[in-house]
């Protein structure tokens, strides 16, 4: 069904959202043709468990009412709750939602953790909105899921344009809902909330520096010294900052950026937190900074660096232009940043992907950590949860590493093998219910 625009202020960019679905099935199939998947698995894989969208009003501050669409789909539990974020994005709709909760259920399932995939969003501009009006946003949409997400059952978390603060509305709302004894033992129906509020310590960086130790790990496989090393990246966003600021502390240098409002470069350096600051004081955007010049957007991809990190939307880099790109290594920290086209011809040159499912998975690790946290009764400290995170990116890493060598396989394929193996050996053991 076509989404209703009801929302006036919504004017949408058809998204390839239809390409993401299509690329992500494209990805798992050839994944699937390698270990010879069981074709009953393959069925049940390539299609999503429930798709939920609601309708739903909201009260703006000058009184008038606008209607609000939602998504949440499912695709599946095999392996444990749902798992994964919530966008708020004009590009969010059934489509964008189905590719994203796949892309969820192979990366909980490669990193070890007792969840299943899971993705959705509200269809939205957040920046046409105040912090009141998103608040009672974020609550009605909440709301309108009732008990279709629950801390056993379907876990939401932060995902493009939502946060902590996100979390924190709809953890109340939802909690608000059940009866005063039962308020604490829902508190873990998302993670990714604020600290003071069951949130967990390092959960703002986790995703950016499970991208940075993904890349460290690669240069420590290949004996490159990340010092001096050039990195571009695409999103200045939670996971675009915080890598970045890992890898500059490792001696690497940021030379390019992109975000939503356009492209700037600076071959002798950008400072990472300089360029934040400015960011912040600028409503959000990175153009103007003084200490480097603008660029024409679609010169970004092709700026000469040694590693390049897409951290933004879904299907950014593709045939148009993958032979552009000048870096060694590409580390995906945003979901499906580079399409099937784009890759075959990266591949073809010897561009090394981390791809999206192991690289930004350190968002989700910290995620279960938060929800054991809740779950337990545990308050965790920052460097106990560095630690456990490090040791699981490591796991992961190494895992398909040396599958992807012994296979003689890219990463990406590696990954999806150990992803879908898992999942498959489950239902190997339990069996198709009746
Ligand atoms: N939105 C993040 C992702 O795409 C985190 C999901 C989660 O923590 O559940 O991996």
């Amino acid at each position: 069904m076509e989404p209703i625009l009801a929302n006036k202020k919504l004017k949408i960019k058809k998204p390839n959202a239809r390409n993401m679905v299509e690329n992500v099935l494209e990805q798992f199939n050839s994944a699937a043709d390698s270990i010879k998947l069981h074709p009953s698995i393959r069925k049940i894989l390539s299609i999503t468990n429930n798709e939920i969208i609601v309708h739903f009003p909201v009260k703006m501050d000058n009184g008038d009412v606008e209607i609000f669409t939602g998504y949440r789909v499912q695709h599946n539990n095999a392996l444990g709750p749902y798992k994964g974020g919530l966008r708020y994005h004009p590009t969010v709709d059934i489509d964008a939602a189905r590719a994203l909760a796949m892309w969820m259920t192979w990366k909980t399932s490669l990193a070890g953790l007792p969840y299943g995939g899971g993705k959705g969003g509200i269809q939205l501009d957040p920046s046409l909105y105040s912090q009141s009006e998103l608040e009672r946003i974020t609550r009605r949409f909440t709301y309108a899921l009732g008990d279709n997400i629950g801390p056993e059952y379907d876990i939401p978390a932060p995902d493009v344009n939502t946060s902590a603060q996100t979390m924190a509305w709809i953890a109340d709302t939802y909690m608000s809902a059940k009866p005063q004894t039962q308020r604490s033992m829902n508190q873990h129906v998302v993670t990714g909330k604020p600290v003071g509020s069951g949130g967990l310590e390092g959960r703002d960086r986790a995703t950016g520096y499970g991208v940075f130790l993904t890349i460290k790990f690669w240069a420590e496989k290949n004996k490159v010294n990340l010092k001096g090393k050039t990195f571009i990246v695409q999103g200045f966003g939670n996971v675009g900052y915080w890598a970045a600021l890992f890898l500059e502390k490792e001696g690497a240098k940021l030379t390019a950026v992109q975000d939503a409002f356009g492209s700037i470069k600076n071959a002798n350096g950008i400072g990472v937190d300089s360029l934040f600051n400015y960011m912040q004081s600028n409503k959000g955007s990175i153009v103007g900074y003084n200490d480097a010049t603008e660029m024409d957007n679609k010169d970004f991809f092709g700026t000469q660096c040694d590693i390049l990190i897409p951290a933004a939307l879904g299907n950014q880099i593709t045939e148009k232009n993958a032979a552009d790109i000048k870096a060694v290594l590409i580390a995906e920290g945003a979901n499906g940043p580079t399409n099937v086209e784009g890759e075959k011809i990266l591949l073809k040159k010897g561009v090394t992907i981390i791809p999206d499912i192991l690289c930004n998975s350190g968002g989700v690790i910290a995620s279960y950590f938060e929800w054991l946290q809740n779950r337990n009764g545990e308050l965790w400290q920052l460097e106990e949860v560095i630690l456990k995170l490090e040791k699981k990116m490591k796991e992961s890493f190494m895992k398909v590493y040396d599958y992807s060598k012994t296979k003689k396989l890219d990463f990406r394929t590696a990954a999806y093998c150990m992803a879908i193996l898992r999942i498959e050996k489950a239902y190997i053991q339990r069996g198709i219910f009746p």
